[in-house]
């Protein structure tokens, strides 16, 4: 199925082996596919070729520039949550009337970027947030667009830390409060009001959430139009899940398909802001093994890549696929893979059956494409890894390893210090 196969007892990404990447660029590293991209696109945008839509591609799942340029060329534009991911994404050449601003904490720095700018619509969080963006766009002499992103309460069933559309979340303004500010921003002289948002969790498995915010977001629709708010866009945000083990997430024609029908003739322009369904299984991640360690009770497999690199299973427990590089055909064992961070919760993968693996195996830890690479941090004193883009028979190094140098950048000390 996808573009991550063995050959020749070897896995490769598309033509190229991924033995052949680590002598190049050392481990640990990412490896994207893009024909693995570009084909989770396509599956994405072609059940709506016919809906008046526009999908903004969640980034803080994957910000790589080559990968933002890829989305850009094939027409997508972004879900931004900051003001480096609007730096990031305009730079990629996403245009700025295809962004989308999210998030609970937007800073009056990066509110004035955005207006300038000339994004598509913040969507709203909170009521001072909305005073805020009237307030700043007043100054800067233009209108600001919004939308408000209500809260619709509904239990996406996913992990409490990626669910974000219940009540007592931080997240969005509830429905009967969303009322209030839309009457409210309707007052507002340099709020213009164009959509309406949701987005209740990531990594969902079941369309019922979802149908259940679009028929709540609906009924508010309605009672918005009764006092003769309207608007242009109804943005449905992310949070497709995907398959890391044996997850059975609707595809995303069955998911736009369920989408499509909830949301019936309302004649509005729909936006998605989706992130992990397009680039989760496009991406890897690929260490190598510096100790085996036996103890009384367990095995450890010492990788060398670690929870500052990727820390999704610290986390949220979450589960990656394990695969060996070099096809084994020994038996197998039970073991933990950890990395080398001074942490317990330093682990990719604990008491799993794998390959007796070996100091200097390559390892592939699969489904590393989303909050990944993003997530990476320096914990620990180390430089975050490259991000290697392939394209069949070539491969491109889309972002450098960082060096010692870069550890360091923008330090100083104070030569009056004692
Ligand atoms: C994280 C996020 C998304 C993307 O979620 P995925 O589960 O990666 O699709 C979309 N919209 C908003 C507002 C988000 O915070």
């Amino acid at each position: 199925m996808h573009d991550f196969q063995y050959k020749q007892g070897t896995f490769h990404c598309g033509e190229v082996p991924l033995e052949e990447i680590a002598k190049e660029v050392g481990t640990p590293f990412y490896c994207y596919s893009l024909p693995t991209l570009e084909r989770h696109i396509r599956a994405f945008e072609d059940p709506l070729q016919d809906v008046d839509h526009q999908t903004c591609f969640a980034m803080k799942a994957n910000s790589c520039l080559a990968i933002l340029n890829t989305m850009a060329r094939q027409g997508l534009g972004a879900d931004v949550v900051s003001g480096g991911e609007l730096y990031r994404a305009l730079h990629a050449g996403i245009p700025a009337h295809k962004i989308v601003y999210s998030g609970v904490g937007k800073t009056t720095d990066e509110i004035d970027r955005a207006i300038r700018a000339g994004i598509m619509m913040f969507n709203i969080e909170s009521e001072q947030e909305l005073e805020v963006i009237n307030a700043r766009a007043g100054q800067l002499g233009k209108k600001a667009p919004i939308s408000i992103r209500v809260n619709p309460d509904v239990d996406p069933h996913t992990h409490p830390y990626i669910s974000t559309g219940m009540r007592d979340n931080k997240f969005g303004i509830d429905i009967e409060g969303s009322m209030a500010q839309y009457v409210k921003a309707r007052e507002m002289e340099n709020i213009e009001i164009v959509g309406i948002d949701c987005h209740i969790g990531s990594q969902l498995t079941d369309v019922t959430p979802f149908i259940d915010a679009v028929e709540r977001l609906k009924v508010l629709i309605a009672n918005l139009g009764k006092l003769g708010i309207e608007f242009r866009y109804l943005d449905l945000g992310g949070g497709l899940g995907i398959t890391y083990s044996n997850e059975e997430p609707p595809n995303p024609k069955d998911y736009c398909t369920a989408i499509l029908e909830a949301v019936g003739p309302l004649g509005l322009k729909l936006i998605f802001e989706p992130g992990r369904v397009i680039v989760g299984n496009a991406g890897i991640l690929v260490t190598r093994v510096l100790y085996r360690k036996e103890t009384k009770t367990k095995t450890f497999i010492i990788v060398d890549a670690g929870m500052n690199d990727l820390i999704r299973p610290a986390l949220y427990g979450a589960y990656h696929e394990i695969t060996p590089v070099e096809e084994h055909n020994g038996g197998t064992e039970k073991a933990d893979v950890v990395g080398p961070i001074c942490e317990s919760s330093d682990f990719l993968a604990k008491e799993r059956d794998l390959p007796r693996f070996v100091r200097g195996d390559l390892i592939a830890v699969m489904s590393a494409g989303a909050y990944g690479h993003t997530m990476a941090s320096n914990y620990n004193s180390r430089p975050k890894p490259p991000e290697v883009l392939v394209d069949r028979t070539r491969f491109y190094v889309v972002s450098k390893r960082q060096s010692y140098e870069d550890l360091m950048s923008g330090e100083i000390v104070p030569d009056t210090i004692r």
